[in-house]
């Protein structure tokens, strides 16, 4: 036999969902080093290890957490609370952390907790992460990690503030993420902590450094009627913050003006967009080759907000794509439990739907469609190897979604990061 058949792996499963293409039933999935070779029926040379009965997924996409909440054993706050309450305690929190430890301690505390979230992920079957930073992420890492896009967090309304983000923008691109795995964003924050000029200068630069940009926009009702008034409860608690600047808002701006701008970023995140209207949604339809909507349901959820409009926007031709969110509004990292939420609760969404919701359409919304995302010869080795419920179930989505299947093992780049508790062999 050939030596090229000593450095191919392979693994069988009861079914292969590629993604692209419908589920195979008794299928193989084979790698050479970290690229895909085969995906198919079990058949050929290969001699599969055997996952017995499980489905071969692959490697789930979070385009959207921040992992320096990986720490929570719970969300803060209540659920059901305000979102203006809940960010001014999440503010009230950094702020007091910083302040009770030395700048070296808490960004070791930072990373520490960034890579316990890594680990996570990878434990939840997720291989290519988004990840909002508030600071920058050391060169060091994990043998075998995520890929991470890293979208630097800016926050800036006074004209000071704004200065002083733009420039940590421009450092962190000069800089680079100085790790093979990862890759730099921008994220300005929001339209309560953004002034207009500082977004627009951002939109510049991503567009000049060729990177994405990710922002929060639409996520509640308090935020719209500060942007149509510059009034409500966001005013009073950025007061009590010293953080609110009268007239840094174009008055009655909607988002529909900020996604005008996103518009012009070589590739935008439109983070929750949980309040857009159809007219908003045109815009992002208009430009669905750079841009994407993230749904969070854990986090909408979490605040008590209404039913999401998938079908609707999926329908008017939005990408969209789901994320976890992050630990401070989520119960935790685990992108396939929001993709089954999905399944059971909006019947008008095809169930292959839903698996590129967290895969495919996930990885184009990060630009990395080409590489990871669906099973394909040529892709990368990212795999998620899920259970499968012991009943038998004529459809194989309906399998995938019908119960709380957990996840075996998962490949990162053709390697397995093993969950010690959940060894296959
Ligand atoms: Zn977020």
């Amino acid at each position: 036999m050939p030596d090229r058949w000593n450095s191919i792996s392979a693994l069988r499963a009861d079914w292969v969902f590629p993604g692209n293409r419908p589920p195979v039933r008794n299928g193989v999935v084979a790698w050479q080093d970290s690229e895909l070779i085969y995906v198919g029926p079990a058949r050929g040379p290969f001699q599969p290890r055997d996952t017995g009965r499980a489905a071969i997924l692959p490697g789930l996409v979070n385009p959207h957490t921040h992992l320096e909440f990986s720490h929570l054993a719970t969300p803060f706050g209540q659920p059901g609370m305000s979102f203006p309450d809940w960010i001014m305690q999440i503010v009230q929190a950094q702020r007091a952390s910083v302040e009770s430890a030395e700048a070296e301690c808490e960004a070791a505390r930072l990373q520490e907790t960034r890579q316990a979230g890594l680990a996570e992920c990878l434990r939840a079957g997720v291989t290519c992460v988004g990840d909002i930073a508030r600071q920058p992420w050391p060169a060091a890492g994990a043998a075998v990690e995520p890929e991470v896009t890293v979208f630097r967090e800016l926050i800036g309304l006074a004209d000071q503030r704004a200065e002083a983000a733009y420039q940590t923008a421009v450092a962190f691109l000069e800089q680079g993420t100085r790790h093979p795995t990862r890759r730099p964003g921008l994220s300005p924050h929001a339209p309560y902590t953004v002034s207009w000029e500082l977004l627009q200068r951002c939109v510049a630069l991503a567009k000049q450094a060729g990177v994405p940009v990710a922002m929060h926009l639409a996520e509640s009702p308090e935020e719209l009627e500060l942007l149509a008034s510059a009034a409500g409860p966001f005013v009073q608690r950025l007061e009590e913050l010293a953080a609110w600047v009268p007239g840094t808002l174009p008055r009655g701006i909607r988002p529909r003006d900020y996604l005008e701008l996103l518009a012009h970023a070589p590739r935008t995140l439109v983070i929750h967009g949980n309040f857009l209207l159809p007219d908003e949604w045109d815009v992002l339809a208009q430009h669905a080759e750079t841009m994407s909507v993230v749904y969070c349901p854990g986090t909408h959820a979490y605040f008590g907000y209404g039913r999401y409009p998938v079908a609707e926007m999926l329908a008017a031709g939005v990408r969209l794509s789901l994320g976890t969110d992050s630990r401070a509004s989520s119960p935790d990292l685990s992108l396939l439990a929001p993709m089954r939420w999905v399944a059971r609760h909006h019947a008008d969404v095809e169930p292959e739907q839903v698996l590129r919701l967290g895969t495919f359409d996930a990885a184009r919304a990060l630009g990395r469609d080409h590489l990871t995302g669906s099973l394909e010869p040529g892709k990368r080795a990212d795999l998620a190897v899920v259970a499968l419920p012991a009943a038998d179930f004529s459809d194989p989505y309906e399998a995938l979604w019908a119960e709380d299947t957990p996840v075996l093992t998962t490949f990162c780049r053709g390697r397995e990061v093993l969950d010690p508790c959940r060894n296959l062999e």
